[in-house]
């Protein structure tokens, strides 16, 4: 069986108790219910609750169901949910008009147990599926971390949160050395694995849950690190060094080493605007190219 973490959440918004009773009977053992018996105790749960789908009735005391409709395709919180709308048997004009207020089903009274648990089910599959599609959209696909596009997103969620709470927003830009040789000499298939063992390594070595570690492109990866002031970038990107030689993957190039490093650059600083985090992208990056510049298997960094 499922775990509750897993389950999906289900707002139930019905003014009738008995009809409340029969939904959660057929609902409960699957889903994680939440029910409100008007308009305004549907809007004060979700305050809280966060469903993946809501079961509306169209008559309730204090409100039209259409209103309410209309009002969760209106926020910004809500807008994402789908309705499915509960409607009397002999309402057809109902189903019309919940429809085009973008309901994506609907449910008829007196309720038949298959009827709603194959309709929610169908609908609460295709959530699943698009959130599994909205999930894999943001993976890398060779080493399963966070991919550019995700990057994008997250710099820019985190340098507006860094701004609002006035805390330091740091950069690890992570590049691999001499990885046109390393795969020159072994082959691409070996050096697909090489960029496998770093994205692990360096994941192994970060906050879980806070560090956010992303595959920038090609043999470079980024990490954002929220809330972290220069000294401690800097001893994170130490960390990480330390953790890829120890990998000890041999290298064929002896120029540098005679296992395969990675150069870092670090930046950090405070966001003095909700503007865009190219400034501190650069710097990291011309950190790196310095770090290059001045031998590779090392961290260089620059603050403000
Ligand atoms: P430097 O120390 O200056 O970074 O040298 P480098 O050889 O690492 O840098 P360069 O940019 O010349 O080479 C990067 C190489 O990374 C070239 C490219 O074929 C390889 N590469 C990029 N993406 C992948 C990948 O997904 N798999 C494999 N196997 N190789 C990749
Ligand atoms: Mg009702
Ligand atoms: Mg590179
Ligand atoms: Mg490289």
């Amino acid at each position: 069986m499922m775990g509750e973490k897993t389950k999906n959440r289900i707002l139930i918004v019905e003014d009738s108790i008995f009809n409340q009773k029969i939904l959660e009977n057929i609902l409960m053992d699957s889903y994680i219910l939440e029910t409100a018996a008007s308009a305004r105790e549907a809007f004060s749960i979700l305050e809280f609750f966060a469903p993946h789908l809501i079961l509306l009735d169209i008559i309730l005391p204090d409100a039209n169901g259409f209103d309410v409709l209309r009002s969760l395709g209106e926020c910004e919180r809500t807008k994402h949910i789908p309705v499915i709308v509960i409607s009397g048997l002999d309402r057809e004009k109902d189903e019309e008009k919940g429809f085009l207020l973008g309901a994506v089903d609907y449910i008829k009274k007196p309720f038949k147990k298959a009827i709603v648990k194959a309709r929610i089910g169908t609908q609460i599959q295709i959530i699943n599926q698009m959130r599994a599609i909205e999930e894999m959209s943001l993976r890398d696909g060779l080493t399963g971390v966070f991919n550019r596009r995700a990057f994008d997103r997250k710099m820019r969620a985190e340098w507006e949160a860094a701004y609002e709470n006035a805390s330091p927003l740091s950069l690890l830009m992570i590049d691999v050395d001499l990885f046109k040789c390393y795969n020159d000499t072994y082959g691409h298939p070996q050096g697909d694995m090489m960029l496998q063992a770093v994205a692990i390594t360096i994941k192994s070595m970060l906050r879980p849950g806070v560090d956010i570690l992303c595959r920038y492109g090609g043999e470079e990866f980024v990490v954002i690190l929220p809330e972290t002031e220069l000294t401690e970038a800097v001893i994170a990107g130490e960390k990480i060094r330390l953790s890829i030689k120890a990998l000890q993957i041999p290298s064929p190039d002896s120029g540098t080493a005679t296992r395969a490093t990675i150069s870092i650059g670090a930046a950090s600083l405070y966001p003095q605007d909700s503007g865009n985090p190219m400034e501190l992208i650069e710097a990291a990056d011309s950190m790196l190219y310095r770090a290059k510049e001045m031998g590779r298997n090392q961290v260089q960094y620059e603050g403000k």
